[in-house]
């Protein structure tokens, strides 16, 4: 399409997000809460909602919908109720799902994004608890749909933004934000693909000077940022076309195609279901009392936000780094941990981002396998800046080494038994950086000439010859002094 067509259209969207609670139980019955189990083995006579069973609310995940809410600095509703919302759908056993429409547990509060332009607040509606539905299954070659039960009663909060986002970036952006806060929160473990954070894009556009609104679509089915960021551009695209052709936009529920990154449309708004919403009569309306609260808000891990602010603060290291470094729950909490064994924060952090990271993206291990005490990687930080051994050789050679014993072998001892420890003894690497010298004598005078770049290739000659023992700013102040004597 034209630019300067799409020029002339702002996108509107708003995100309504479902993250599954990683409790132990489901949210009204005992049964297992688990991902991943043979269909149909994690239910109860609650769950399947047979009659004369009662369900009672798991405290856990009233919990932990209370701790999303005071991490986006919502209003905890302290007297808040659930409602029934009917309708029938073969993976939904009770015949209506147990939500809160009328009086959500939070309201309010906003969650801060990054963007290119700097940072830009995105309010929230509310975050609600329901209870997840089961699966209908669609199995190669079986004729019939089988419906797997395990999921329905999983606990979930909807957290509802209002429609502040104005492009793709911007809900890539709130939705990574959203994911890293619920892993910090340790309420769900974000997995997109597995279906324990899900997300529905509601998305208009309207002329760029236009008062109002467009009529919004609500897209569906989207199992990763990557894909959410396709869905919402295809439609931007698609809506901006339709209208440009005169069409008229409604209101309706499209679903995200993952092999295409197109979207279809399902079924109109119009002809939705009315859900006949009512106060669910089972559950009695939840009373948070004060000293619940206090008590929920004193046990509240660390949030990226405040280790970021410390990392830039107390540690002095730069945005950039602190950002990689918070990026990842268990990265951050490592960091801290080898800062209480090292004062030499940007070498730790430097260590983080990359020896570390690249030593599990290699073996694709993720942070909270690595077997490796802060305080063992403090040491090799020690021994590094001290000039005890290069850095080159102390990732090559001895980070490996230390991981392998699991810290119980000392930095230094594993220098030592490797022979890596560097000579900084000016005595020792003089006649060294003489005879390679006298072996290049016209890249000497090519230094002598201008070309001080050479120096780089006296020094490689100088680390092969002590098999990268030599101290390199030892040996540059002696290569320098020799060449420019
Ligand atoms: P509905 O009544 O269809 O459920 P809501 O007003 O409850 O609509 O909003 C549902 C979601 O749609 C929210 O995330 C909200 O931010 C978003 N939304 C509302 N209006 C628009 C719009 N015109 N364009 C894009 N998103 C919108
Ligand atoms: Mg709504």
């Amino acid at each position: 399409m034209d630019a300067s067509i799409f020029e002339k259209y702002q996108p509107v969207i708003g995100l309504e997000v479902h993250a599954q609670l990683s409790t132990n139980s489901k949210i009204f019955a005992s049964d297992v809460n688990e991902f991943g189990e043979l269909p149909n083995t994690n239910i109860s006579v609650i769950t399947l909602g047979h009659p004369g069973t009662l369900p009672k609310v798991n405290k856990k995940a009233v919990e932990f919908a209370v701790r999303m809410g005071m991490a986006c600095g919502c209003t905890i509703n302290q007297n808040s109720f659930f409602d029934r919302k009917n309708y029938f759908y073969p993976d939904l056993p009770k015949g209506y799902q147990t939500t809160q429409d009328k009086a959500p547990i939070c309201i309010g509060g906003s969650i801060t994004i990054k963007t290119s332009e700097g940072e830009k607040l995105i309010r929230l509606n509310r975050i609600h608890l329901e209870d997840d539905a089961g699966k209908n299954l669609h199995l190669d070659g079986e004729v019939d749909t089988l419906v797997d039960y395990n999921r329905a009663g999983t606990p979930l909060i909807e957290i509802v933004t209002e429609p502040d986002i104005r492009s793709s970036e911007e809900a890539y952006a709130l939705l990574a934000e959203i994911r890293k806060l619920v892993r910090y929160l340790d309420i769900c473990d974000g997995n997109m693909e597995e279906g324990s954070l899900r997300c529905d894009a509601n998305v208009s556009v309207m002329l760029k000077d236009a008062k109002e609104y467009g009529k919004k679509v609500e897209v569906k089915n989207m199992n990763s940022l990557r894909n959410v960021q396709r869905a919402i551009d295809f439609e931007i695209e698609r809506q901006i076309g339709e209208i440009e052709k005169g069409n008229t936009i409604y209101s309706e529920t499209r679903q995200f195609d993952t092999v295409h990154f197109t979207t279809h449309g399902m079924r109109t708004k119009e002809e939705l279901n009315d859900y006949r919403y009512f106060p669910e009569p089972d559950l009695q309306p939840m009373r948070l009392s004060d000293a619940v609260l206090e008590k929920i808000k004193s046990e509240m891990p660390a949030l990226p936000q405040a280790l970021f602010k410390k990392f830039v603060q107390q540690y002095g290291l730069p945005e950039y780094d602190a950002n990689v470094l918070i990026d990842v729950k268990e990265m951050a909490l490592y960091f801290e941990e080898v800062c209480n064994h090292t004062q030499n924060y940007k070498a730790a952090a430097n260590w983080m981002t990359g020896p570390i990271k690249s030593y599990l993206n290699e073996l694709t291990m993720s942070m909270d396998q690595l077997s490796l005490p802060p305080a063992s990687l403090a040491d090799l930080i020690a021994l590094v800046e001290s000039n005890k051994v290069s850095f080159a050789m102390a990732n090559q050679k001895i980070l490996p080494a230390l991981i392998e014993s699991n810290g119980n072998t000392k930095a230094l001892q594993i220098a030592e038994s490797l022979n890596l420890i560097q000579t900084s003894d000016s005595n020792a690497i003089e006649p060294i950086v003489m005879e390679v010298l006298a072996k290049f004598p016209d890249k000497v005078k090519e230094y002598k000439g201008g070309k001080t770049g050479v120096l780089q290739m006296f020094m490689g000659e100088v680390m092969k010859a002590t098999k990268g023992k030599a101290d390199p700013k030892v040996t540059t102040s002696i290569l320098k002094e020799k060449l420019e004597a």
